[in-house]
């Protein structure tokens, strides 16, 4: 029986309509949540993203700024902005668009973000609270993974995962997530030896490589959940998955498709955090 769809579209709007009910019982409370984006250089699809970020904000009434920096910043003028806004009052959420030009070390801006507003929850503080499993933002991508998951009524205890992918910002923080749920989990990467027979393993199956069509129908256990993070572009237009879908869908139980899978809940839960962080 083909796959039942992890419908992300609809999910992310769910989850933009709480975070809007969020945001008008904090402002009755007299707290107005604020999300800064800084974006440095003229990079076309950053550029996409951090529009749709501000735009995401102000529809759900979250304050956001935008702050365009040309590509000839210096590291010391984004880390002078970066302590002008941990100090702003009106800001709970900072978020740095990576990938950031050359002459900048990404790691030293990151690492300069306050804790308590590292929305995005790259940080090392942040990631090491994931780790120990104490107070944290959840990373976005991951998150999204998780709530996709939580939505579908599907719960990782006990169940045998498979993370595709060891990425600080996607493989590696959604393997500790699914670990926290309890979860027994398996970090596959470039050299992991059998990668069609680890994932014939999973229950749960979550993709994040990068690389077009790499799982097939044929290394999915009939009945796993399997969820894409992937965005290939081939060609002109088309966008793919690192999942082939339809033989996937064949054998999956749950499926995401690509677009509109993971990808709508990465922004939904920058929105979440932003107003978790204005929450606390
Ligand atoms: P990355 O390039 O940082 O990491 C890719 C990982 O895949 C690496 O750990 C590598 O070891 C592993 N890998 C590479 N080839 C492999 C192979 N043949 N077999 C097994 N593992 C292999 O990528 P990333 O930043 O984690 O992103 C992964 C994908 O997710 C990309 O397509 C990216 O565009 C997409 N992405 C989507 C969202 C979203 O919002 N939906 C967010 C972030 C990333």
């Amino acid at each position: 029986m083909p796959a039942q769809i992890l419908d992300g579209k609809k999910i992310a709007a769910e989850v933009r309509a709480e975070v809007k009910e969020e945001v008008s019982r904090l402002k009755a409370e007299g707290i107005n949540p604020g999300l800064a984006v800084v974006l440095v250089g003229e990079d076309p699809a950053s550029q996409v993203y951090v529009r749709n970020k501000h735009r995401a904000c102000e529809e759900v009434g979250i304050y956001s700024e935008v702050h365009r920096l040309p590509a000839a910043t210096s590291q010391a003028e984004l880390l002078k902005l970066i302590d002008k806004l941990n100090k702003d009052p009106k800001i709970h959420g900072i978020l740095v668009q990576l990938p950031l030009p050359d002459h900048i070390d990404e790691k030293k801006v990151i690492d300069a973000i306050a804790l308590e507003k590292d929305v995005d929850g790259f940080s090392p503080a942040n990631v090491g609270n994931l780790v120990i499993g104490d107070k944290c933002f959840y990373p976005c991508t991951p998150h999204g993974c998780m709530v996709l998951l939580e939505k579908a009524g599907i719960d990782p205890k006990g169940k045998k995962a498979v993370v595709v992918g060891r990425s600080n910002i996607v493989g590696k923080p959604v393997a500790m997530m699914l670990l926290a749920r309890h979860a027994t989990v398996t970090i596959c990467h470039s050299r992991t030896r059998d990668l069609a027979a680890e994932c014939r393993q999973a229950d749960i199956l979550i993709a994040a490589v990068g690389k077009p069509e790499l799982i097939t129908g044929d290394m999915i256990k009939e009945g796993a959940v399997v969820i894409d993070v992937g965005i290939n572009r081939v060609g002109e237009k088309k966008l793919v998955g690192d999942v082939h879908f339809e033989s996937a869908a064949q054998k999956a139980g749950w499926i995401t498709p690509v677009p509109g899978g993971v990808g709508p809940m990465t922004i939904a839960m920058l929105l979440k955090n932003t107003v978790e962080a204005a929450r606390r």
